[in-house]
């Protein structure tokens, strides 16, 4: 018997919980529940986070977690629930599985089985964000090499267990060198450790095009956290629906399954809302816990109801679909047919030990890091750009250079285009004049001599080489 977290969520959760558990109970499933209050009604009663305290003990203590969706309120200091449990429990990878049921459910791509993998924790969804000037705001994105080693080692061992062939990386490395870039270059190294796993990189952008276009192309993908929250979705709908597919957060310790889509306010308390998102994720979840003779009778279930042409109305078509069915009906469907295989999909079969334990992440030795200068963020609000040259270039501060100014990113000086649109937020760059100058004592000398002729500084980024290679992008036309 395992005892697990479970809570009913907000709009259609309720319902397909219900409907999910009553499957889960009659497919023999051994699990002990406790249940806790979280979403909508724990944010209005003053709750920003929308979990109580003893809410995250329960959560905790079991270690695996079913969720249904949860409505977050607008405005109002809300976090995203979603989010910090990932981020708490240290859930890094996201694992959405997104398969077409040609001919029984409509799609474009009859042939799609696709596995996406997303990081679960960096990027820019660590929500550190500032506005530094009347004009600009900024938002963090933090790629770690521990976090990029976890998701792309388990995206291989995710490949090796279920028989995929390939793994596909989706970066934006041409662009962003350094954050992309290491997810990449991590990708390479990790890649090279299983030569019989084939695997390709693409642009994230021509990458999604394809994988809209033809998504029979690819076997796992994985991707940084933003990219693979906007693939999942696509390839979701593509599939047939939202509200077919369901994903499991997966950590060292915890995990938390739960439907892709949202609580669907628009048919909530209708009885009509599809449960079979949040049952496939429920399904993962068996598998998570050993249960997989349970998980494989509940899918094969599942899927004989659908080519059954059972069929909710999100996914209901006239001339395939044999019975438009609500929630309950659904699920008195899919409990009639377990124990029995589909006919014309392939039955699926789990493997005993579905669990992925990857080895703890080891530091790698320290690389030997110099500074060789800063650049500083300025708040200036003039119009020709040597002016705030001019001002810089006459700082008092011996051990730096000032040699380029660019604005959101693109180089305004010297030589800058008098076309280029320019706002009020300006990234000078400064290098040491020479290696032995480049120190911090230094560098607040010319924050001070900043500080003194009224320049308004907002930011500083010290400019680092490790093992003698500049780890800091340049200036776009530098
Ligand atoms: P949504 O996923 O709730 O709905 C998108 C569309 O899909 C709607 O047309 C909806 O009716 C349909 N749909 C979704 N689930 C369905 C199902 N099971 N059966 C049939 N049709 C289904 O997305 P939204 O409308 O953007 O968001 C609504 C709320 O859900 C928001 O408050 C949002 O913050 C929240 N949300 C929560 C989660 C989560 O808890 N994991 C995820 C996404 C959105």
């Amino acid at each position: 018997m395992t005892r697990i977290t479970i809570a009913k969520g907000d709009g259609i959760g309720p319902e397909i919980m219900e409907a999910t558990l009553s499957i889960l109970e009659a497919a023999g499933a051994q699990l002990a529940y406790d249940e806790i209050e979280i979403g909508e009604k724990v944010y209005l009663a003053g709750n920003t986070a929308g979990i109580s305290p003893e809410a995250w003990d329960t959560i905790r203590r079991n270690k695996v977690f079913l969720k249904a969706p949860i409505t977050t309120p607008q405005g109002g200091g809300y976090k995203s629930l979603n989010v910090s449990t990932r981020k708490f429990l240290g859930l890094y990878a996201n694992i959405r599985p997104c398969f077409s049921l040609h001919p029984y459910v409509a799609t474009k791509h009859p042939k799609m089985d696709l596995v996406i993998i997303r990081e679960n924790e960096e990027d820019l969804y660590a929500g550190i964000e500032h506005q530094q000037t009347d004009e600009v705001t900024q938002c963090l994105k933090l790629i770690s090499r521990p976090g990029c080693e976890k998701i792309v080692r388990y995206a291989f061992e995710y490949a090796k267990l279920y028989g995929r062939k390939k793994v596909t990386c989706f970066t934006k490395d041409n662009i962003m060198k350094q954050t992309d870039g290491l997810f990449r270059e991590v990708f390479n190294e990790i890649a090279a450790e299983y030569p019989e796993i084939a695997n390709d990189h693409w642009i994230i952008d021509i990458g999604a095009a394809k994988l809209a276009n033809a998504p029979q192309d690819f076997e796992v993908i994985v991707t940084l956290n933003l990219y693979g929250d906007i693939i999942s979705d696509i390839a979701a709908e593509i599939a047939g629906s939202v509200g077919l597919a369901g994903s499991a957060n997966i950590g060292e310790e915890c995990a938390m399954f739960e439907a892709i889509h949202g609580s669907a306010p628009m048919i909530t308390g209708q009885g009509i809302a599809n449960p079979s998102g949040l049952l496939l994720g429920a399904v993962q979840m068996l598998s998570h816990v050993g249960q997989t003779s349970i998980a494989e009778k509940i899918q094969n279930a599942w899927l004989k109801t659908i080519e059954d042409g059972v069929h909710t109305f999100d996914i209901y078509k006239e001339g395939v679909s044999t019975r438009r069915v609500n929630t309950q009906e659904f699920t008195a469907a899919v409990i009639a047919n377990l124990g029995q295989l589909p006919k014309n999909f392939p039955a699926v079969s789990y493997q005993q030990d579905a669990r992925i334990t990857l080895p703890k992440y080891q530091r790698k030795p320290q690389k030997t890091k110099t500074l060789q200068g800063v650049d500083l963020f300025v708040h200036w609000s003039g119009t020709d750009v040597n002016d705030l040259a001019k001002k810089l270039k006459s700082l008092p501060a011996d051990a730096y250079e000032m040699i380029l100014i660019t604005n959101r990113g693109i180089k305004v000086y010297p030589d800058g285009f008098p076309e280029t649109f320019c706002t009020d937020h300006w990234r000078c760059r400064f290098m040491a004049k020479s290696p032995e100058l480049a120190t911090k004592t230094a560098l607040i000398a010319l924050l001070t001599a900043a500080e003194a002729q009224g320049i308004d500084v907002v930011k500083t980024e010290n400019l680092y080489a490790f093992d003698g290679k500049a780890a800091y992008s340049l200036g776009q036309g530098q």
